[in-house]
């Protein structure tokens, strides 16, 4: 093999794992080759990373108890997760905290902007100041992924887009021993031989609807969109193909944003886009929700992938939201976490979300009304069931107790006096969470959980870290847990 198609460190997927393992593994000394399917990947660098004790927390007095936070975790996956994962990324985000915000943001002039008033009032809602929004001193977003990607070249990192990873090569012994890749544009394979390892950083599988159906069959049918296009999987397929183990269970990481028509089908309605028409920001707010009966099926204030389960349980994998002209002025007391607050570093304000509103009307996906009859003949729910089903909420409301489900008091607004809006919901797939089974070096194991030698993953292509819902109310976690990961990766692998 010619000498330029050898490198120690071979990674799949330049992006927020497979970027931060290219950079430890070459601070390390590593020859380092960074591949990536797509022809970019600045853009999916996320802006909400955890971390427990950062030196940006620090400076902000904010420390996030770390056993009570793992405890947390477990008891939200009812421990279906290696638990050594767990303390493994609780150990090791901090430090990759302060890497990225040494190296990637002061230099660009970036921040680390730390959250501090994780507010909760009942036990579903428990929530942790974990959240660093990756922002400018200014107050606006760092676009920091082409700072990464940077940084990978200044390392002396081989950066080579538009080279998909079809296959592992293994030698007799089953060491993988370096990866054969396609050319996007000609098809053309070519080997490279990886001589300490290959890391696999290629996300999940949430773009590739055989394997929805196959893997996470009820995650098909909730989701009406899937934001992230580019994972069809193909890292996790080819991982298996060497004999690496697999969740057996379904992970997901799921906004309650994606408003369709009305008369959608769920159940065939999957749009792989992640700029569909149908992001509706507000359906992360806990206003009133109804199934397509038109009633009330449960507490709206919950995690927002807690919202689509309990969605998924009623008639239609579908829901309604309906609030009046009059909530909107009344966002802020909602005080919601994370991506769904209101004002930086959240993505919405009041007038931001007016404007939206008045965009879904205009292409159909919001229905707006005089009266609830009219409202509920638009949206195609039963009349007197949503009449009936309103006047209870207002009634709730009034009393200032939700005797019927337990929404906390400062979340209760009534729907009073028209306009009224409405929107059929169901879910927006971020990514799926599953993957290949790993142990605390990031090593892939077999079933018997012998690891594969020189094979690594990372990020969303590896598992045991998320089982079932993501925990958003720990703010920034799969961006963390990809990073951090994808650091241990790159200095295990640099180091065989
Ligand atoms: C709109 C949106 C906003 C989000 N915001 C946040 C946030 O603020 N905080 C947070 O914690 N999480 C957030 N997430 C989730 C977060 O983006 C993911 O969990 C994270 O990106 C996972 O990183 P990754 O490196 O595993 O995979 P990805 O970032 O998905 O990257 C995988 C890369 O691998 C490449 N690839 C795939 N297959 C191959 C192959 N066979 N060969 C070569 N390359 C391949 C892809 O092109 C891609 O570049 C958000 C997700 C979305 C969709």
């Amino acid at each position: 093999m010619e000498m330029e198609n050898i490198y120690d460190v071979i990674i799949a997927g330049a992006s927020n794992s497979g970027a931060m393992a290219a950079c430890a593994a070459a601070e390390k000394g590593a020859k380092v080759l960074l591949i990536d399917k797509s022809d970019s990947s600045q853009y999916l660098f996320r802006s909400f990373f955890a971390a427990l004790d950062s030196n940006a927390q620090r400076r902000a007095g904010i420390k996030v108890d770390k056993s009570k936070l793992i405890n947390f975790l477990t008891l939200f996956y009812q421990d279906n997760v290696d638990e050594r994962l767990l303390w493994t990324w609780a150990n090791h985000a901090d430090e990759t905290a302060n890497w990225l915000e040494d190296n990637i943001l002061k230099p660009n002039g970036g921040i680390l902007r730390p959250q501090e008033d994780a507010h909760y009032e009942t036990i579903v809602n428990t929530a942790f100041n974990t959240e660093l929004a990756i922002a400018t001193p200014e107050g606006g977003w760092a676009h920091y992924g082409e700072w990464i990607l940077d940084k990978v070249k200044e390392l002396g990192v081989t950066l080579k887009y538009n080279t998909k990873l079809e296959e592992l090569v293994t030698d007799n012994s089953g060491t993988v021993t370096g990866v054969i890749t396609s050319d996007r544009a000609s098809g053309e394979k070519t080997e490279y031989q990886a001589t300490k390892g290959v890391i696999i950083c290629t996300g999940g599988y949430g773009a590739n609807t055989e394997l929805m159906k196959k893997w996470d069959p009820l995650g098909y049918k909730k989701n009406v969109y899937s934001d992230s296009p580019r994972d069809d999987g193909s890292g996790i397929l080819a991982g298996l193909k060497v004999g690496a183990a697999r969740d057996e269970e379904p992970a997901e990481i799921i906004f309650d944003r994606g408003a369709v028509p009305v008369g959608t089908n769920a159940e065939e309605h999957y749009v792989i886009d992640f700029k569909g028409p149908g992001y509706f920001w507000l359906g992360a707010y806990p206003l009133l929700k109804v199934n397509l009966n038109g009633e009330r099926f449960g507490n709206e204030s919950v995690p927002y992938q807690f919202d689509i389960n309990a969605m998924s349980k009623q008639p239609g994998y579908l829901e309604a939201q309906i609030w009046s002209a009059e909530t909107m002025d009344h966002l802020a007391q909602f005080d919601t976490q994370g991506c769904a607050r209101l004002g930086f570093p959240g993505i919405y304000d009041t007038e931001g979300n007016k404007e939206e509103i008045q965009r879904r009307i205009d292409d159909g996906m919001v229905q707006k009304a005089d009266t609830i009859e009219e409202l509920a003949e638009k949206l195609n729910l039963p009349q007197d069931n949503l009449v009936k089903t309103i006047a209870r909420y207002n009634e709730l409301c009034q009393q200032g107790e939700d005797t019927d489900f337990g929404k906390e008091k400062f979340r209760l607004f009534p729907v009073e006096h028209g306009p009224y809006y409405g929107v059929l919901m169901g879910g927006r797939l971020l990514a799926t969470l599953d993957g290949l089974r790993i142990n605390p070096q990031m090593e892939v194991i077999d079933k018997m959980g012998k690891p594969i030698p020189h094979l690594y993953a990372a990020g969303n292509a590896s598992g045991g870290f998320f089982w079932g819902s993501y925990p958003d109310r720990v703010p920034g976690l799969t961006c963390s847990h990809a990073q951090t990961f994808g650091r241990l990766a790159g200095q295990a692998a640099a180091e065989n």
